[in-house]
C-alpha cells in the first residue's frame, strides 16, 4: 500500500518479505520549491514484487507515463529490477558512474570476490541494455537532488539529498532496524571499511535532513541526520 509521507512524497512498500522487502520512493517535484517539477522514482524494487510498482503507482494516483526520471542508488536487483515492470516508461535513468561501468562491462569485479562474482552473473541476466543510463558523479545536481557518492555496498552506490523535501534517499548506505540505523551485511557488500567511511563522509558533508529514506526498514521521518551522525561516531570513532 502506497504511503504518503508528505505532500509530493510517497513510499512504496515492495518486495516479498524481509530482507527482500524494499522501499521505493516517488517524489513529485511540483509539490516543493527548488529543483524542478519532475516526477522522480527513487529505486524500483525487485523484478517481481508484491505489491507491484504499478499497483503502488496507481494507489498514489500516478501512471508509468507520469515518471520523468528514475534515480537508482546502485546496481542490485532489488533496486533496479523493477524497471523491467515499467513498460511504457519514458524517463531519464541515473545511476552512480562506477555501477554504470559495472553493468556495462567496462569494469570487471574479481570472480574471487563474493559480491563481484554475483554481479558478473547478474549483469548477464539483467543487463540494463534497454536503458540509456546517465552516469552520476559525486556532487552532481539532478533537478532538486544532489548526489553523494557513498561506495562500499557497491562501488557506485549513491545517496540523493533533496533540500526541498528535507530528505536523504539513502539506498543501502544504511538499513533501519528497531529505530536504529545499521550498515548492510558483508555478504551483500563489496567493502565494509569503505561503507563505514562513506557513512562518516556523508554525515560530515550532507546538508541537514529530517527524513532518512532507506530501502530496507522503516524510513526515519524525524531527526535522521542526527541518527546518521551517531552511527558515524559509533563506526569510526574520532
Ligand atoms: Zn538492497
Amino acid at each position: 500500500m502506497a504511503r504518503r509521507l508528505a505532500d509530493g512524497l510517497w513510499q512504496f512498500d515492495l518486495g516479498l518479505f524481509r530482507p527482500l522487502a524494499s522501499n521505493v520512493f516517488l517524489v513529485d517535484g511540483a509539490e516543493v520549491s527548488g529543483g524542478d517539477d519532475a516526477v522522480t522514482l527513487v529505486d524500483t524494487g525487485l523484478p517481481i514484487n508484491l505489491p507491484t510498482v504499478r499497483g503502488e503507482l496507481d494507489d498514489a494516483g500516478f501512471v508509468v507515463a507520469d515518471i520523468d526520471r528514475v534515480l537508482l542508488t546502485h546496481y542490485d536487483l532489488d533496486h533496479v529490477g523493477g524497471l523491467a515492470r515499467l513498460a511504457g516508461l519514458d524517463a531519464d535513468v541515473y545511476m552512480g558512474a562506477a555501477d554504470v561501468d559495472l553493468v556495462r562491462g567496462h569494469w570487471h569485479p574479481e570472480w574471487t570476490h563474493h559480491k563481484g562474482a554475483f554481479h558478473r552473473l547478474a549483469r548477464m541476466l539483467y543487463s540494463m541494455d534497454d536503458y540509456d543510463l546517465h552516469a552520476v558523479e559525486d556532487g552532481d545536481t539532478i533537478g532538486g537532488f544532489t548526489a553523494f557518492h557513498t561506495p562500499g555496498h557497491n562501488p557506485g552506490h549513491t545517496v540523493y539529498h533533496h533540500e526541498g523535501f528535507d530528505a536523504a534517499f539513502l539506498g543501502d548506505l544504511v538499513w533501519e532496524e528497531d529505530g536504529e540505523l545499521t550498515i548492510p551485511i558483508w555478504l551483500d557488500s563489496y567493502d565494509m571499511a569503505e561503507i563505514r567511511e562513506s557513512v562518516r563522509s556523508f554525515a560530515d558533508r550532507a546538508p541537514p535532513f529530517e527524513r532518512g529514506l532507506m530501502c530496507h526498514g522503516n524510513p526515519v521521518l524525524e531527526g535522521a541526520d542526527a541518527l546518521m551522525r551517531a552511527l558515524a561516531d559509533r563506526l569510526v570513532p574520532a
